[in-house]
């Protein structure tokens, strides 16, 4: 495989770490002393523990926090349309999370069974995850917006037992296929209202039958607690297992890399049909005990600015679909509101633009820190972190507690070994990103696909399918998912800079870039741009915008075509889906779009 690879495209300056608004512990700002002091085995002592031995996710989120001083603080708080807001204390989330617990041994669900959600961010998803979690069952969401057969096809990979939803939901999407479900035993309906539909039953109703405080499920730390669909981005979604010992990872990078601790007010955005919405939007906060704000309705510029004022949000995470989408609307707009509490921004989900870090200073005074993780990963593993400065564009550098490393890959894609042991590249080469095999959060298998899981694993270490490369202070680049990388006349293209490149353009509100044969080339770089607000696509600009390119990246690296749309596929954690764009350019089946935002 050419080993060629494009420069990074234009160097951004390094953003030195606020300490002033840092709130971490003094040791942890240095990143080597933050590495060499961590274990795993003292994260684990951080944790409670279950008091008659074992581990258990929700009682270190909730449980642990009501025993204490934390009861009364609000764990979540709901934010409605009109601005009113419904909270739950740590109390009250124990109480009702204890009657959910109840309620599936009550219905004879039994331990490792599994209960899935199909909600929007309504209190009873937040409740019916934990709540299964102390029941000592597994608990698997699926994103509200799934149609029918997305909807069949995971709940059978999981062998769903209990589905919790909505009665619309359950009347258009699983009623006329529970013939196909011969393992969905209990439908528990959140709006039934004392009327639920035929099969199923009325939450509200059902939980008034359950009485008193619940033993929590004596889990260990093996024992599976998630499961978690990938978001499919490269093709069919992958069902990945993960367990209670997950929540030391969750610990740790909660505060290590978000830097979350109890007084503060956290906003995650993730739907919580994604394992960011879980591992974020509900654990890792709440096991630091802070307040985590979740707004019920769809994304909207000037609301979200609302809401990060009206609640003095101090800690939020979001993604570069979301940043970008802000940036569209404009500095000024953030500006026009009061977010003096907000102290820490950070974003995962895709690669984050240079561009969006920058305009992050414009309109927070505040610089999006990057994060790079997985599903199967089950929590973040590279990440601009408190302990040390941003490099905008880079993924940042690997967490206390994990090792990662670049490996070779042969011309098929396969890591190249030697010996039972896999080749690593230098600094500033390209190839896989790899991390050393047995962090907690690590998921424990692909379900119903034992092999498939096995390919990840070669010599030690964990592929994670996306390319990189390291510079010399340690800081990983992210280049392309293995899938999406571009081979041009001997050159090894990451889309993700040429994308980046283009954003720079005051005429490009987001950028996709592809692949397409060649018979010269190899690859010949094309771009799809979706313009910025108010500019006409026109021939002129794609001229401008192929020059422009040019300048930053090289004649070899810019896009030779340029496609205009109104708007990029993307999956419905707000990934792009090149493989898509790819297919439809092809005119080759699209595979399964099951996560493909509608409209799109
Ligand atoms: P599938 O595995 O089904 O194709 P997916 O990989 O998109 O879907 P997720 O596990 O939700 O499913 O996404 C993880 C992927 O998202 C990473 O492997 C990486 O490609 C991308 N990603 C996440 N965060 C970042 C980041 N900070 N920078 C670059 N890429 C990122
Ligand atoms: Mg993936």
């Amino acid at each position: 495989m050419t080993t060629t690879s494009t420069p990074t495209p234009t160097q951004w300056p390094v953003i030195a770490k606020d300490l002033g608004r840092l709130a971490v512990a003094p040791n942890l700002l240095d990143y080597d002393r933050a590495r060499a002091d961590f274990s795993w085995d003292d994260e684990r002592r951080r944790l409670a523990g279950l008091p008659g031995g074992g581990v258990n996710i929700a009682f270190e989120a909730v449980d642990r926090h009501a025993a204490g001083p934390l009861a009364a603080r609000d764990a979540l708080r709901f934010v409605r349309d009109d601005g009113t807001v419904h909270a739950l204390t740590y109390a009250d989330l124990t109480a009702e999370t204890d009657r959910f617990a109840g309620l599936l041994a009550a219905l004879g669900v039994r331990r490792g069974e599994r209960v899935f959600s199909l909600l929007g961010r309504v209190p009873e998803l937040y409740v019916a995850a934990l709540g299964t979690l102390k029941h000592g069952a597994v608990y698997c969401p699926l994103f509200a917006a799934f149609g029918p057969d997305p909807i069949r096809q995971r709940m059978s990979i999981g062998g769903g037992a209990v589905l919790i939803t909505t009665r619309t939901l359950y009347r258009k999407r699983i009623a006329a296929q529970r013939d196909a479900l011969p393992e969905l035993r209990h439908v528990l309906l959140v709006d039934a209202d004392g009327a639920p539909e035929p099969g199923t039953l009325d939450l509200a109703d059902v939980l008034a039958g359950v009485r008193g405080p619940v033993t929590i499920a004596p889990t260990g730390p093996e024992d599976m607690a998630l499961l978690h669909f990938t978001s499919g981005t490269t093709g069919r979604p992958k069902g990945a297992v993960h367990v209670h010992d997950a929540v030391t990872a969750h610990s740790a990078t909660g505060r290590l890399a978000l830097d979350l601790h109890p007084d503060d007010v956290f906003w995650c955005t993730a739907d919580p049909g994604w394992v960011t919405g879980t591992s974020y939007g509900i654990i890792a906060p709440l096991v630091q005990g802070v307040t985590v704000v979740v707004d019920q309705e769809e994304m909207d510029p000037e609301r979200w600015y609302r809401i990060l004022a009206a609640q003095r949000v101090t800690v939020w995470y979001t993604a570069p679909t979301a940043l970008r989408m802000l940036m569209r609307a404009g500095a000024e707009r953030a500006r026009a509101h009061d977010l003096s509490a907000l102290r820490y921004i950070a974003s995962v989900g895709e690669p984050l633009n240079p561009e969006v870090v920058a305009w992050g200073l414009e309109a927070f005074d505040l610089p999006v820190h990057d994060n790079w993780w997985q599903t199967e990963t089950g929590g973040i593993m590279i990440s601009n972190y408190p302990a040390m400065d941003i490099r905008p564009g880079s993924m940042g550098r690997p967490l206390p507690g994990i090792e990662a490393a670049v490996v070779a890959r042969d011309d098929e894609g396969a890591p190249v070994e030697h010996d039972g042991s896999v080749a690593l590249l230098d600094d500033g080469e390209v190839g896989e990103l790899a991390l050393r095999a047995g962090w907690p959060s690590m998921f424990r298998g692909y379900l119903d696909e034992e092999e498939r899981y096995h390919r990840c694993f070669a010599g030690g270490w964990y592929l994670t399918g996306d390319l990189v490369r390291r510079d010399a202070d340690g800081y990983f680049w992210f280049v392309g998912r293995g899938d999406d990388v571009i081979k041009s006349s001997g050159h090894l293209i990451g889309p993700f800079e040429v994308e980046s490149a283009l954003l720079e353009h005051d005429a490009v509100a987001e950028a996709a870039v592809i692949g397409l044969p060649d018979e010269v080339a190899g690859e010949l770089v094309t771009a799809f741009v979706e313009p910025a607000a108010g500019v006409e696509a026109s021939d002129a600009l794609r001229r401008e915008l192929v020059g422009f390119a040019r300048r930053r990246l090289g004649a070899a690296v810019a896009p030779r075509r340029i496609e205009f749309v109104d708007a990029l596929p993307k999956t419905r954690s707000g990934k792009i889906l090149r493989r898509l764009l790819k297919a439809r350019e092809l005119g080759l089946p699209e595979g399964d779009t099951s996560t493909l935002e509608s409209g799109r």
